[in-house]
């Protein structure tokens, strides 16, 4: 029961409904005592003969307004307690999506998107019943029980009432001892469903790959078995769920037998009459409900509970960065950008991405990274912008270390292109204004142009307005590209990451756009990685990475002096490029 206590935040916040619905539950119980009664009476009066017609008629027609005042106040309440329960659902599912939004990379590269997908679908739901349909059982067996009990304790007989619930210790040992089953077993069922949607997700998202490699088939059998998994899994829940009922039905039919039986002896030796026997087993007959209630109660609970349980892990789990909460930046300035001696690990990984780098990117700058697959371009990129932990006082960002920085403030001040672009299914326009949706028309021109996007747009018939569809799946790989740069150029950030950014464009449009971005940024700051050098070749300073260490920097000429790496690539690239345009030509 536990969860009402962790549920209890919400049902003070909305504690007028919950009075409400529950004071008229419990006015509905205390009124459906009175039919038996009546029935009581009526058969008593019967067999003493002072029943006449008009009695009759009262009696009957009292019968009839109660079961239409009932049958009003059942609806308000169900309409206040299930109202506030679907208030409840969507505030979880609110919180829970702010919640995922703050959470870092690292948190994602652990968790599975179709496993947090079950979290806001399933087990909200869960967690929902047992707000509504819990309260309600709880609220409805107790008032009943209690009820039911006082009249058969007070009117009748104490010592038949106490007779017929002889077996009432049992079944709460029953319900409680299968309570705890089906809580791990729900647990298991519902983690195994983010598997499953895990599963779903994956395949759906990858189904070019999935068809290009023909593994329909493997894929399915693979599905298949997580599938069964599931079924098996809550099979198990239903194995226990279908123990609730019966054994509650063979228990009160054990009170029902002590009932009648020791009832009739009671009837024989005159210390009770027929009308109390009879309304008696009517009474004993109100007990059904509130202990099948009892039973789906703990059903419900412990199915709402194990949900909490695995919502409450990933909400209590903190964003990792949450960065400094006072500075903001001071006002135009332009960002210098250093880092000093960063030695920088993924969470949980032993070795070092990126050891000892030192290197200052001044304001006004532009910085090129280059280096072989793997070097540590990327992880480089996005320490910038505070996406991981890093040791204090290793990156600075215009003279404030990083950790110090409102992490809002801290990002605002990039464009950041990754490089694993991602669209939105929205329109273009919508893609490109994304960081700044007051973006004015001209700046979205502007972002147009320096991305080199004009041509595309025209051939596409509704322009700007094209849907992308999912991750932009209508639109060529360097269309997608130039998209992210035009998105990241719109917000005219102090500081430009783009990450391989230009890698899906053939040479000439390559060129177009850094000329772009060469006149647009001058003395504004972009960084950019890459491998093909002719990207930073102008670029004030190169760095070459080189298994996450610095092997060599300067400017190209520098650099093509020291005749290492980069010259090497420099020359072959450049000799490649010849070899294509010979053949264009040719
Ligand atoms: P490429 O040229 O192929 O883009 P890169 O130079 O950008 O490569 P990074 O993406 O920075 O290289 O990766 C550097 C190393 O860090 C790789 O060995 C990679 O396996 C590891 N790595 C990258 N991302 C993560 C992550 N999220 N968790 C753990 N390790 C990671
Ligand atoms: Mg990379």
């Amino acid at each position: 029961m536990r969860i009402f206590q962790r549920l209890w935040w919400f049902i003070k916040a909305h504690k007028k409904k919950y009075i409400i619905g529950i004071l008229l539950l419990v006015a509905c119980d205390v009124l459906v005592l009175l039919p038996p009664w009546l029935v009581g009476e009526l058969i008593n009066r019967m067999r003493a003969g002072t029943l006449h017609g008009q009695g009759l008629a009262w009696s009957v027609a009292l019968i009839a307004a109660l079961a239409f005042l009932l049958y009003a106040m059942r609806f308000s309440w169900r309409y206040y307690l299930f109202g506030a329960s679907l208030v409840l659902e969507k505030t979880l599912r609110n919180r829970l999506f702010g919640h995922l939004t703050q959470m870092s990379p690292v948190f994602y590269d652990r968790r599975r998107t179709g496993d947090l997908m079950a979290l806001a679908t399933n087990d909200i739901v869960a967690i929902e019943m047992t707000s509504s349909m819990g309260i309600l059982m709880l609220v409805d067996s107790l008032v009943m029980t209690v009820v039911a009990l006082s009249a058969m304790v007070i009117l009748i007989s104490w010592k038949l009432t106490l007779a017929a619930l002889l077996p009432l210790p049992l079944l709460a040992w029953a319900t409680g001892y299968y309570g705890k089953l089906l809580h791990d077993r729900f647990f298991d069922a519902q983690t195994a469903f983010g598997r499953l949607n895990g599963h779903v997700q994956e395949s759906i998202s990858g189904i070019r790959v999935l068809r290009a490699f023909v593994q329909e088939q493997p894929d399915i059998i693979s599905f298949t078995k997580t599938a069964d998994d599931v079924m098996e899994k809550n099979i198990r829940v239903a194995r226990i769920d279908a123990l609730f009922e019966p054994t509650i039905s063979l228990l009160i039919g054990v009170s029902f037998l002590i009932g009648i039986g020791y009832g009739t002896t009671l009837v024989f030796h005159s210390e009770l009459t027929l009308g109390e026997l009879v309304s008696f087993n009517l009474y004993l007959g109100l007990l059904i409900w509130p202990m099948l209630a009892l039973g789906w109660l703990m059903n419900i609970v412990q199915r709402g509970s194990a949900s909490w349980d695995r919502l409450s892990d990933v909400l209590e789990e903190k964003p990792e960065i949450t960065g400094g909460t006072k500075f903001k930046g001071p006002e135009n300035t332009h960002a210098s950008l250093e880092m000093i001696d960063l030695t920088f690990r993924y969470p949980g990984q032993e070795s070092a991405v990126l050891s000892n780098i030192t290197l200052t990117v001044r304001p006004g700058q532009t910085v090129g990274i280059v280096g072989r697959t793997g070097s540590g371009k990327s992880t480089l990129m996005k320490l910038w912008m505070h996406f991981y932990t890093v040791p204090e006082c290793t990156i600075y960002v215009e003279g404030i270390p990083i950790e110090q920085w409102n992490t809002a403030a801290l990002r605002s001040r990039f464009g950041y292109v990754p490089q694993d672009h991602f669209l939105f299914s929205r329109t273009i326009k919508e893609n490109i204004s994304f960081g700044d949706e007051e973006a004015s028309d001209e700046a979205i021109e502007r972002a147009l142009a320096n991305a080199a996007l004009k041509m595309d747009l025209a051939r596409m018939p509704q322009g700007l307005a094209t849907p992308v569809g999912e991750r932009g799946i209508t639109l060529s790989g360097g269309q997608k590209q130039r998209i992210g740069i035009a998105r990241a150029l719109v917000t005219e950030p102090e500081v430009l990451l783009l990450d391989d950014s230009l890698s899906a464009v053939d040479a000439r449009t390559e060129e177009t756009i850094l000329s772009h971005l060469r006149r647009e940024r001058s003395g504004k700051t972009t960084i950019i990685a890459a491998h093909r050098m002719s990207a930073v070749m102008h670029a004030d300073r190169i760095y070459v990475l080189d298994a996450g260490r610095i092997a060599e920097q300067g400017t190209h000429f520098e650099l093509m002096e020291q005749n290492g790496w980069y010259a090497e690539q420099f020359r072959r690239q450049q000799a490649l490029a010849t070899l294509e345009d010979e053949g264009e030509d040719a």
